[in-house]
């Protein structure tokens, strides 16, 4: 079977950095579009060039400095924007406006005060504009989870007239269940009619954003907005790790991606970094957790064949072989293993007795030390290897 290509579109310079306390200067942007370009994402959001010199400067030097990769530059339904956003490409081998207006009535009749008609009049003259200097032009329906129907259908179709080939749903505000992102992205891919390329940018408020993604995929779209680590405007964007993995492991017959996704724990270090943006120990992919063993019958397993606990391997995303984490948890066969590794010798017929004292020792704390298992190995008196003599 065809597989289908899925784009990757990172936002983590853009949306990702809008997260509080995440904003970076221009090396730390730079140099993370670098990484990016490596990792193999098609897309590099690299800033809003008109909000800041910082983002305008940030679009300029990333479309310098990558040549693997598209660098979209954000930019409002306004003809200074659209300017501004042509003159930070300007250095880009490929570089795309990314235009969006917000859509649903409630934006439109308090924040915009406009009508529909004018909203789809504005959408218009901004991408036309754009496409006199550059080839793609991305627009976005600002609220799309919130827009009516046939007015995301109608406005859709003015846009790739206009000369839109890209057309993205956001969930701008992650309020979607994965039922309700497939009918939007349904409504886009048949008012599309084959002529742009049809994204969404999901939100994590309901910790739904990346099956979400994975609902607009199935829905027809084929360009996905997402961050590293899944970083962003308050709950955050998709992450970009579970996407990519999601893809090239469950669904691999199916999608492909550009994505190398043995640099993902390398890259996912780097944006935490740069962010100051620690993650969660649990956070699936990436956590310092994701593949460490707590329970002894798990720890057994492992130790027996990785698969029995291991959906995937730490290598494929380029993350360090299982941890098997000591605690009270444990069972015997992690216990020996480490006093092993410490350097004794656990005979047989002393393995009970050691046993017996570790879990004594790993009642008194939530993770058994090396030096705790020492302990507990000279308490028993148990004879160390000779290590001096090799
Ligand atoms: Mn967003």
């Amino acid at each position: 079977m065809q597989k289908e290509k899925i784009t990757i579109f990172d936002t983590t310079l853009r949306d990702g950095e809008q997260a509080p306390g995440a904003a970076l200067n221009l090396r730390e942007k730079v140099a993370i579009a670098k990484s990016l370009e490596r990792l193999g994402v098609d897309v590099i959001e690299a800033g809003f060039p008109i909000s800041s010199k910082v983002d305008f400067d940030a679009v300029y030097q990333i479309g310098a400095a990558t040549k693997n990769c598209v660098v979209a530059a954000l930019s409002r339904a306004k003809a200074d924007d659209v300017e501004s956003a042509i003159d930070a490409l300007k250095k880009a081998r490929r570089g795309r406006v990314h235009i969006f207006l917000a859509t649903s009535d409630l934006h439109l009749k308090y924040k915009l005060k406009i009508s529909r008609e004018q909203a789809k009049d504005m959408i218009s003259r901004a991408i036309k504009r754009a496409r006199n200097f550059v080839e793609e032009v991305q627009f976005s329906f600002e609220d799309a989870c919130r827009t009516d129907y046939d007015f995301l259908r109608e406005a859709t179709q003015a846009a790739i007239k206009a000369g839109a080939s890209i057309i993205n749903a956001p969930d701008t505000v992650g309020a979607l269940l994965p039922s309700e992102t497939t009918a939007m992205i349904k409504a886009v891919v048949e008012a599309a009619e084959g002529r742009a390329i049809v994204s969404t940018h999901a939100h994590d408020d309901l910790g739904l954003a990346v099956a979400n993604s994975l609902a607009a995929i199935e829905a027809g779209a084929r360009q996905i907005e997402c961050t590293i680590n899944g970083i962003g405007e308050r709950a955050g964007n998709a992450a970009l790790e579970e996407i990519a993995v999601i893809l090239a492991t469950r669904l691999s017959d199916r999608y492909e991606t550009r994505i190398d996704t043995r640099l993902i724990s390398a890259i996912s270090d780097e944006a935490s970094r740069y962010c100051a943006m620690p993650k969660a120990p649990n956070k699936a992919i990436v956590g310092a957790n994701a593949f460490s063993h707590g329970s002894g019958v798990h720890q057994d397993g492992i130790m027996k064949e990785a698969s029995t606990y291991e959906i995937f391997s730490p290598e494929l995303v380029g993350a360090r072989r299982a941890k098997i984490v000591l605690t009270r948890h444990s069972g015997s066969a992690a216990a020996i293993a480490a006093a092993r590794e410490a350097g004794f010798i656990v005979q047989e017929d002393e393995s009970r007795r050691f046993f017996a004292a570790y879990k004594r020792a790993a009642e008194r704390c939530k993770i058994v030390s090396t030096e705790a298992i020492v302990q507990v190995a000279q308490s028993l008196g148990l004879r160390a290897y000779n290590l001096m003599q090799k």
